[in-house]
């Protein structure tokens, strides 16, 4: 409102309506991702197992990364402004710059910390 009419250079896909639209679809991979965490990591309880304990560390990152598409998606949808002449969507890329810098994140702690919980593959000579 009152924002000067602006090139909004449009969504990089149509608005979809109905169950299987995009944000529909965001929610329920948050749900998805959640729900995956939890078993892995219930799943480590009940077996110990440190390959579960870092798959259930690492389904952190597909959580936190399922909420930042979620958030970007939701930014993207807005429309043109002031600000942002060609619209919002490019906030999407930064979703992923994201979750590719999480899963580094990840990685590294997975083998720092997951790799000081494990037992040596070979026993000490001395
Ligand atoms: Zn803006």
């Amino acid at each position: 409102m009152g924002a000067p009419q602006t090139p909004d250079a449009g969504s990089p896909r149509p608005a979809r309506a109905g169950l299987l639209n995009v944000r529909n679809v965001a929610l329920a991979s948050i749900a998805v991702a959640l729900a995956v965490m939890g078993i892995k990591y219930v799943a480590y309880l009940v077996t110990g197992s440190v390959a579960l304990y870092s798959d259930a560390l690492e389904s952190i990152v597909n959580v936190l990364t399922a909420i930042a598409a979620f958030v970007a998606i939701r930014v993207g949808e807005k429309p043109a402004d002031a600000n942002h002449p060609f619209g919002h969507h490019k906030a999407e890329y930064l979703s992923a710059v994201l979750e590719g810098a999480l899963i580094i994140v990840a990685g590294v702690a997975v083998i720092v910390f997951g790799g000081a919980e494990a037992e040596p593959l070979v026993e000490p000579l001395a």
